[in-house]
């Protein structure tokens, strides 16, 4: 829990997205945003692979939701100051839409279209994700040499 509650915070909270459950999910997966990713970021089920996690991980960020996101960060990559860290990016850019581009038993290499205030651009990422007691957490970036 944060202890102090900036002014940007608020405008921050209320510019969370509220995404209906029959609408399609962000994720461009084509799915009712329910049968999707809805169900994992609710709690109602588990995300079963690593590309399901990246997928609602997405989402997450699309929706602004900075508890999903910490909570499914590998422990071991848990650093401190990620909720605010993962909260300037959100305030910095608008997620648009997703491409999954290749995926492995534990890793999704994707590309995600954003705007900034003064620009669009690309995120390319190669993500590495591990599976805790069948959970799926992500760990991070693949960097050179993994
Ligand atoms: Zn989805």
């Amino acid at each position: 829990m944060d202890s102090f509650l900036l002014e940007s915070d608020f405008l921050f909270e209320n510019r969370k997205l509220q995404m209906k459950k029959n609408d399609k999910c962000p994720c461009g997966s084509g799915t009712k945003f329910n049968d999707c990713c809805g169900g994992i970021l609710a709690g109602h089920c588990k995300a079963k692979t690593a590309e399901e996690l990246m997928r609602s991980r997405y989402v997450a960020y699309v929706a602004k939701n900075v508890d999903y996101l910490v909570r499914t960060t590998h422990p071991n990559a848990r650093e401190e100051g990620l909720a605010d860290s993962i909260r300037k990016w959100m305030r910095q850019v608008e997620w648009l839409k997703l491409h999954v581009v290749a995926t492995t038993e534990d890793r999704v290499e994707f590309v995600a279209e954003y705007i900034t205030s003064t620009a669009p651009g690309r995120h390319h990422e190669c993500s590495v994700f591990q599976c805790l007691e069948g959970e799926w957490f992500y760990l991070g970036e693949e960097t050179e040499g993994d």
